[in-house]
């Protein structure tokens, strides 16, 4: 398909308006139309292999990094799956409970996952009494869960000599089976080399593969057509899918209802046989203070993230004369780094010191802000944007994206066809109404760190 410039804008400006001969767009030969996926990523990798599954035959997959992509927040060695049975129909939570039982299957039977995944049990806690509430919560009915109530509980969870530390105040429960971790780099490259098996096309590294914007129709409908790469290539499709994560909302205006949120995470490296005797430890999460699990089996690194509600790193739009008296509005805009605030450092040997101090002074062999997106509830953003037809968004995964990675992109394309469910649908709709007044520095039923929202602009070690 060709396409011709009536206007170019120069910079990063968000659109770009063309004149193209229209694609046909028949529903029922959308299977060999293109479509174009923004973002290799957890969503991007999961979606493509979906496609690629249902037999579609034209998907391209633009990301700005050679994949895995650095800045993905799937790229990692780790993260906590933990798994649900499918929900009764009159279940309250029956969209999630939906989701976690589809991620259960994947990573039980689907063979691209299945070998990623480690069933070594999972033990979440607290010690704040808000931390203990909310756990309690989450807690699902249905679940095998042994509770801890004292240190000594959680250290007979452990092989012995590991978990040294005090543990002071903490309780929690422990599920033994159908809860673990994923190796996450490993698990998003299997889906990628499986996508790409079946025929679909990766582009990726800057400039080829990084979009600096949308493609709009000049006519009426103004809908999106495609996306630009920094190399000047714009590249058409019947459906873009925008699953560029943290990045999403430089594209367009979500209208509140994405903020870009970091963790931190850092890792330290043991010998061989450390390694080995902290093997198949259960996965310990604390919302107070942190969690890791087991060092990964590559390099025998231990990977240790802090707890906390997040960091933004808050811009604010101080160009509006007419405010009337109202704060500046702000976003939160990510930056990759391979270092985190000292605060964050602090936090991570604080964790070590409560559980297994023979660690913490160790050096950090590798530290990293990692950003996710996080809607307004924290469900999911999975829907067709209202004025652009063919776009369709695969956003907000809220910090807790990734364990979806076998079934996310069959959710995606479902949507895509038209045929989700509709209970799951109106969860992961698009909702501006819900952020008319976000609330930036609400905590979303997180804990830890400073029990709220930080600004990397007001700590330490990172930027500047
Ligand atoms: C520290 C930390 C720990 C976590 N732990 C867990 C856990 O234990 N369990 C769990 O389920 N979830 C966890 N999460 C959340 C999970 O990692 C994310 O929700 C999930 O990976 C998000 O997937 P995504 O596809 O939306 O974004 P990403 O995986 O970040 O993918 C976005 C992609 O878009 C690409 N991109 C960005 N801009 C452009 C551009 N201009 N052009 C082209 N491509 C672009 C990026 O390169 C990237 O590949 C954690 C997150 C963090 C930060």
């Amino acid at each position: 398909m060709r396409a011709q410039l009536s206007q170019e804008t120069p910079g990063p400006a968000v659109s770009v308006h063309i004149h193209i001969d229209p694609l046909p767009s028949t529903e029922h030969n959308m299977h060999h139309l293109p479509i174009l996926i923004i973002g290799a990523g957890t969503w991007g990798a999961s979606t493509a292999l979906h496609l690629a599954r249902r037999g579609y035959t034209n998907v391209t997959v633009l990301d700005a990094y050679a994949q895995p992509s650095a800045i993905s927040a799937g790229n990692d060695v780790n993260k906590i799956v933990s798994f649900m049975q499918s929900p009764a129909d009159d279940d309250p939570d029956f969209a999630n409970r939906t989701f976690f039982a589809a991620l259960s299957k994947g990573f039980q039977h689907d063979p691209v996952f299945k070998p990623h995944f480690h069933e070594v049990g999972s033990i979440t806690s607290a010690f704040s009494p808000g931390g203990l509430k909310h756990i309690h919560r989450r807690n699902r009915p249905g679940d095998e869960v042994i509770e801890l109530n004292t240190p000594d509980d959680f250290r007979r969870a452990f092989p012995e000599g590991i978990l040294t530390g005090p543990l002071e105040g903490w309780k929690g429960y422990w599920k033994k089976r159908g809860a673990g971790w994923v190796h996450a780099r490993h698990a998003l490259l299997a889906a990628i080399t499986e996508a790409q098996r079946l025929g679909v096309k990766f582009i990726t590294g800057d400039p080829q593969g990084a979009v600096v914007r949308l493609l709009f129709a000049f006519s009426s409908s103004g809908d999106v057509i495609g996306a630009e790469t920094a190399d000047g290539q714009q590249h058409l499709a019947h459906r873009v899918i925008l699953a560029a994560g943290a990045n999403a909302d430089r594209f367009l205006d979500f209208k509140k209802q994405l903020r870009p949120t970091a963790w931190t995470l850092a890792h330290i490296r043991m010998t061989p046989s450390e390694a080995a005797a902290y093997r198949n430890l259960p996965v310990l999460f604390n919302a107070d203070q942190g969690f890791f699990m087991e060092p990964d089996a590559d390099r025998h690194e231990l990977k240790i993230c802090d707890e906390h509600p997040g960091y933004c790193n808050w811009v604010y739009d101080d160009d509006d004369p007419d405010r009337g008296g109202q704060p500046p509005e702000r976003r939160s805009i990510p930056f990759a780094r391979h270092q985190i605030p000292l605060e964050s450092a602090d936090r991570i040997r604080a964790l070590l010191r409560a559980t297994m101090p023979q660690l913490a002074d160790r050096p950090f062999s590798f530290a990293r802000i990692c950003w996710c997106a996080d809607t307004v509830d924290r469900n999911f953003l999975i829907d067709y944007h209202p004025d652009y037809p063919s776009l369709l968004l695969a956003v907000g995964a809220s910090g807790r994206g990734f364990a979806h990675i076998p079934s996310i992109g069959g959710f995606i394309v479902d949507r895509l066809e038209g045929r989700l469910d509709e209970r799951l649908a109106a969860t992961v709709r698009w909702r501006p109404e819900l952020a008319v007044d976000r609330d930036w520095d609400d905590t979303l039923n997180r804990f830890g760190g400073e029990y709220r929202v930080m600004d990397f602009n007001e700590s330490a070690g990172v930027k500047g």
